[in-house]
């Protein structure tokens, strides 16, 4: 199907036939038509899908040019992507005389974004918190907006913005198209489509498998400078025979080489500076067997072609999705098995949160696994090293023959020496001291199950972080938090972690197990006498400090006494005045409660 099939203006194909695009892409191809006959759609559809453009169409054809008022208004969930999306809108209308897009989203000025509006803007990209503000100064007229498009608006809800959507959407005209576009589906996006949508047209398209099955996807949380020693581990532990590991610059590869290699291990590093002959001979040595770890930036690793890669290590996350999707190709190939493991810090969490939409797989939460774990998996290797090469051809040397010594004494001894031989010392990272949330959920006095042995480290002490619309703003204490846990929520004894107190927000570690439990009772629940909502935590959103706070917007210009801000069901008078930057430095409470002691104690570290 091509194009001029679709029934789209002839101005707009010519925009196309500049832009390239030769053909539409299949959400293009079932969007397009129907939108343009004035169909409400719910496309279901990943980015990447060509959704851009199937919305932007039907939206710019049905701008009146001669009218200088909003006649389309688009939320997107951040300013980037607000951004992208007027850029692609202004290339479509390259011939519409007189029709341009303006993005509007919080953190900027409000200057420029007033003075677009002034000129007769048609066509508005906003982040929700921003039209909100523009919409209530009577800036934004919605008068005349005959077209919503609502994009990623599982990401908008995943940040908290179902309410600033619904005050949008009750100030538009009943009387108006809506385009909702979503990565995902889910209940919430089911009720969104029938609150904003009239029997909307679903069109959803497969999306193609970025990555493969046979790849585990795992995240540790790290520190920055606990990874070089991490990395060790995972080398020690075995875990890496030849690893790939990426890096975002060359200066953060130079200090991974000279850390592996100060630890004695084969390791070599391949960045964009380096003169083609010197990269091949790296390349040919990786390729070969000699390295155990090969250490690269993303360009530099562009070609790369090794089939043999067990384990892609992302030392740093990409930002760029894409990155990420060639970097962990280069394992699990050819039906072979392969792992990708990222290190994570506090401020990556919506960051991965988006690699995870764009992959569409969640990845494996593990701990990092201490010295203690380290020791016991060596041990356990070095002891089936012996069984493989154990045959009864082997024989003692003769100095061993007249010893006169149990056996077992002797390989005791012979062991011993072995395990010391071929240890690296392991240094200690903060991440080695037992997590209290472990410490908790193991049986002190009770003796219940035994805390398991062995490698598989990961089970006992995995947990899952709940995030509550409500923090110390409220008065709140972490033994309310807790009492709110297992007397309401049912939460067996020590199933309660680290609780960790913001200013509107709290962020709750629990075990696994109970955490649907926990969700589906405490999904909307009162605690100390306010409503709140409990749900999986999701991780910041992009661009900003103040954990889970978007835009900032002062108090003054709502005019309403609604002050909180994301998903909060309570009410309060008392506004949030300080300014943006003191709300990014603002710190965690960081406590854990301690089921036994009923007491809060501070983490320390
Ligand atoms: P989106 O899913 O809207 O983020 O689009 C992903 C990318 O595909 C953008 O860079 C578009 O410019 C590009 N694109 C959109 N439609 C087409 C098409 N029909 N053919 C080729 N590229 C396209």
């Amino acid at each position: 199907m091509s194009f001029s099939e679709l029934g789209i203006c002839p101005e707009i194909l010519e925009a196309i036939e500049v832009l390239g695009f030769e053909t539409p892409s299949p959400i293009q191809e079932r969007a397009i038509p129907p939108a343009l006959d004035g169909a409400d759609i719910l496309g279901l559809s990943h980015t990447g899908s060509g959704k851009t453009l199937a919305f932007s169409i039907p939206a710019l054809e049905s701008i009146d040019p001669t009218l200088r008022e909003v006649q389309v208004l688009c939320l997107a969930p951040t300013r980037e992507l607000a951004v992208q999306i007027c850029r692609e809108v202004d290339k479509l209308a390259l011939f519409l005389d007189g029709v341009s897009a303006v993005p509007i989203y919080g953190g900027a000025s409000f200057g420029p974004q007033l003075a677009a509006l002034k000129r007769g803007v048609q066509f508005v990209v906003g982040t929700p918190g921003r039209v909100i503000d523009l919409m209530e100064q009577g800036e934004l007229k919605p008068d005349h907006i005959s077209m919503l498009i609502l994009d990623e608006a599982d990401e908008m809800l995943d940040m908290g913005f179902q309410e600033d959507i619904d005050r949008v959407v009750s100030l538009l005209p009943a009387e108006r198209q809506t385009l909702l576009f979503s990565a995902t589906m889910s209940a919430a996006i089911r009720k969104l489509v029938d609150s904003v949508a009239r029997d909307p047209q679903e069109i959803a398209i497969e999306r193609p498998q970025l990555t493969v099955p046979t790849c585990e996807q795992i995240v540790y949380e790290v520190v920055f400078s606990s990874r070089i020693e991490v990395l060790s581990r995972l080398i020690e532990m075995g875990r890496m025979k030849r690893g790939l590991v990426f890096a975002n610059t060359k200066r953060v590869v130079d200090d991974i080489v000279d850390g592996l290699l100060a630890r004695g291990y084969a390791v070599d590093r391949l960045h964009g500076d380096m003169p083609q002959t010197l990269r091949e001979r790296v390349m040919d040595s990786f390729r070969k067997g000699n390295l155990t770890v090969l250490v690269a930036t993303d360009i530099a690793a562009r070609g790369l072609d090794i089939d043999d890669v067990d384990t892609v290590v992302n030392f740093e996350l990409p930002r760029d999705p894409e990155d990420y999707v060639h970097r962990i190709g280069r394992t699990a190939r050819a039906g072979r098995k392969g792992r990708a493991v990222s290190f994570i810090g506090r401020r990556d969490f919506s960051l991965l949160a988006r690699l995870e939409r764009f992959v569409g797989v969640r990845m494996q939460r593990e701990k990092v696994m201490t010295g203690t774990q380290v020791e016991e998996v060596r041990r356990e290797s070095l002891v089936d090293e012996i069984l493989e090469n154990a045959t009864t051809a082997a024989e003692l040397p003769e100095e061993l023959l007249d010893i006169d010594m149990p056996a077992d004494q002797l390989l005791a001894a012979m062991f011993n020496i072995l395990v010391a031989k071929t240890s690296r010392e392991l240094q200690p990272i903060p991440e080695d001291r037992p997590s209290k949330f472990a410490r908790a959920s193991r049986p002190a006095e009770d003796g219940d199950t035994p805390v398991e042995k062995g490698n598989d480290w990961s089970s006992l002490q995995q947990s899952v972080t709940l995030f509550m619309n409500g923090g110390k703003l409220l008065g709140l204490r972490p033994k309310d938090i807790a009492g709110l846990f297992y007397n309401e929520g049912g939460a067996p004894k020590g199933t309660v972690g680290d609780i960790r107190l913001f200013l509107k927000h709290s962020l709750i570690e629990v075990s696994p197990e109970i955490a649907p439990q926990l969700i589906e009772r405490l999904g909307t629940c009162q605690i100390c006498g306010y409503e709140v909502n409990i749900r999986e935590d999701k991780g910041r959103p992009e661009g900003t400090n103040a954990p889970m706070e978007r835009e900032f917007r002062p108090r003054e210009r709502r005019g309403a006494s609604y002050a909180g801000r994301g998903n909060t069901n309570f009410r309060r008078e008392r506004g949030d005045r300080r300014d943006s930057r003191e709300r990014g430095n603002e710190r965690s409470e960081r406590v854990f409660y301690d089921k036994f002691s009923r007491r809060p104690r501070r983490r320390e570290w």
